[in-house]
């Protein structure tokens, strides 16, 4: 089932129950014309996601699709396939990887083993390097089985620097890394004639983005949040995780949770403030529109303490 992107904005939790109803787990949602997104659940990672519990990208061109990140694993890939399959016949040609989280890469050989190019810069592909067996270790705990088959592939040729401009069966695009976001190395996928980014895990929309110990800054997230949005000024955005969404719902959902993160629990911290009294003041505390955010209760302590741990 596909579904507009104005009918998704407007009818954000009718949609919702649509998706529960249908048993499908990545929901694609039209964007533009032969641009869409691939919706997968916002909850954890497990057994019936295999590992996609985040958001994907696709342009249909005249060639083959472009897939934007190839699913947690060779299962994940296949939900990916699955979900294509309802949009267009066409095989996936290229593969870009917005970063090194397992959702972004780990399903690339699946598609390579099909003859598709698997497409990242170099400051990504080396964090994907470093990070493989330890994705790799928790995806076999989380997901058992359902991992198996699983084989870290990047891209043998990365693109070197910042920026790269690629024209793709005709539709020019923009690989471009602003910073170090969720992870070091994160990249976005730019659509500059439509205005569409696909942010991989700079965004997160209509969840509760996790802050994790693993060479990222939550500092650093939050500048580089900044640059793309003041860069780009995307019309669209099709974040990391969660429904495709305006600059807006991504200021108010990743800029400025980042921005309230840095605010409040740098000072603590370097007042030497107690940490869990620091927690729990600004738990209590956090302003309605990151309550009302999916995982808030499960996530949001967990992140001011490793902000609070950075910032120490
Ligand atoms: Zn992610």
């Amino acid at each position: 089932m596909i579904k507009t992107f104005a009918k998704a904005l407007a009818c954000a939790a009718l949609a919702a129950v649509a998706v529960a109803a249908h048993a499908s787990v990545l929901q694609p949602v039209k964007v533009g014309d032969d641009i869409y997104a691939l919706v997968g659940p916002l909850g954890q990672r497990d057994v019936a996601n295999a590992g996609d519990n985040a958001t994907f990208g696709a342009i249909v061109t005249p060639d083959g699709v472009i897939l934007i990140d190839s699913g947690a694993t060779k299962a994940g890939a296949e939900l990916i396939e699955t979900a294509l399959k309802t949009i267009t016949p066409k095989p996936v040609r290229w593969v870009i990887n917005t970063g090194s989280q397992d959702h972004r890469w780990l399903g690339n050989a699946t598609f390579a083993a099909q003859g598709a190019k698997i497409i990242a810069l170099d400051v990504t592909v080396k964090v994907q390097q470093a990070n493989a067996a330890q994705e790799m270790q928790g995806l076999n705990m989380l997901l058992g089985k359902t991992a198996d088959g699983t084989v870290p592939m990047s891209s043998p040729d990365p693109l070197p620097g910042n920026e790269a401009k690629l024209k793709l069966g005709g539709i020019e695009l923009e690989l471009r890394h602003f910073g170090t976001g969720h992870f070091p190395g994160d990249a976005v996928v730019w659509l500059p004639k439509q205005r569409i980014a696909f942010s991989g895990d700079l965004v997160f929309a209509d969840r509760m983005l996790g802050v994790l110990d693993n060479g990222s800054r939550v500092d650093q997230w939050a500048q580089t949040f900044k640059t793309f949005a003041t860069t780009l000024k995307p019309e669209i955005i099709i974040p990391g995780h969660g429904k495709p969404c305006s600059l807006a719902q991504a200021q108010a959902q990743t800029g400025d949770y980042l921005d309230w993160l840095v605010r409040e629990v740098q000072p603590a911290a370097q007042n030497m403030d107690d940490m869990d009294k620091t927690v729990q003041r600004l738990h209590a505390s956090a302003p309605e529109t990151f309550r009302k955010l999916d995982n808030f209760e499960g996530i949001d302590k967990k992140n001011i303490t490793r902000a609070y741990l950075e910032f120490q």
